[in-house]
C-alpha cells in the first residue's frame, strides 16, 4: 500500500477536478473509496495468505471490485447524479490499486481477480511501500513513505488542483468580459 494519506488525497483530488457541482458527500465517499481496498489486510487475521485471491492486494484491489463498489454507492447516494458519482468513485477506488502497483514492495496487485489471479506491478515503481499497521508507520520507514508520497502523489495532486483553480479564474474573468 501507499499510505492512507496518499490514497485519500488522490480520491479527494479526483472528486475536486471531475465533479463540477463539488458535492461534499461525493468528496467524502471518494476519499473513503480510495482507502477502502486495504480493508483486505483483515484477511491476514482470518488466515488467508497474501497471495490468496482474498488476501492483501487481491479482490478488493481489482477492477471488478471497483466497478461493483462504485455502482452500489452511486445507486444508493447518487440520486440525479448517479453517472458522475459512478465515474468519480470508480476512479477513486481503482486509483488505490494503481498507486499500489507503483510501490516498491509487497506482492503485486490482482487487477483482474476474480477472472485471473495473477498479481501485477507497473514498470515504474517510485513510491515507497507503506508499512502495514500504525505502530510501524511512526518510524524512519514512515518518514520515508511520507517524503516519497509528497513527491510522487502530493506534488502531482497540487499541480492539478492549482491548474484547475487558475482555469476556473480564467473562465470566470472571460465570462465577466463577454
Ligand atoms: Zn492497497
Amino acid at each position: 500500500m501507499a499510505s492512507v494519506f496518499g490514497h485519500a488525497l488522490v480520491g479527494a483530488t479526483l472528486s475536486k477536478i471531475l465533479d463540477k457541482n463539488q458535492v461534499k458527500l461525493l468528496l467524502v465517499l471518494a476519499m473513503i473509496s480510495a482507502i477502502l481496498p486495504d480493508i483486505d489486510v483483515l484477511a491476514f487475521k482470518f488466515g488467508y495468505a497474501y497471495e490468496h485471491w482474498l488476501g492483501h492486494r487481491g479482490f478488493t484491489h481489482s477492477i471488478f471490485f471497483a466497478i461493483i463498489w462504485s455502482a452500489v454507492l452511486s445507486l444508493i447516494f447518487g440520486k440525479s447524479k448517479k453517472m458522475i458519482f459512478f465515474v468519480v468513485l470508480f476512479l477513486a477506488t481503482i486509483s488505490h490499486a494503481i498507486l499500489d502497483a507503483m510501490t516498491t514492495g509487497g506482492l503485486g496487485v490482482g487487477f483482474f481477480i476474480p477472472f485471473n489471479d495473477s498479481r501485477y506491478f507497473f514498470g515504474c515503481r517510485p513510491i515507497q511501500v507503506s508499512p502495514i499497521g500504525i505502530s510501524k508507520f511512526f518510524s524512519e520507514w514512515g518518514i520515508r513513505v511520507i517524503l516519497s508520497e509528497l513527491l510522487w502523489i502530493g506534488v502531482p495532486c497540487a499541480v492539478v488542483l492549482i491548474f484547475k483553480r487558475i482555469n476556473q479564474k480564467y473562465s470566470s474573468t472571460k465570462k465577466s468580459y463577454s
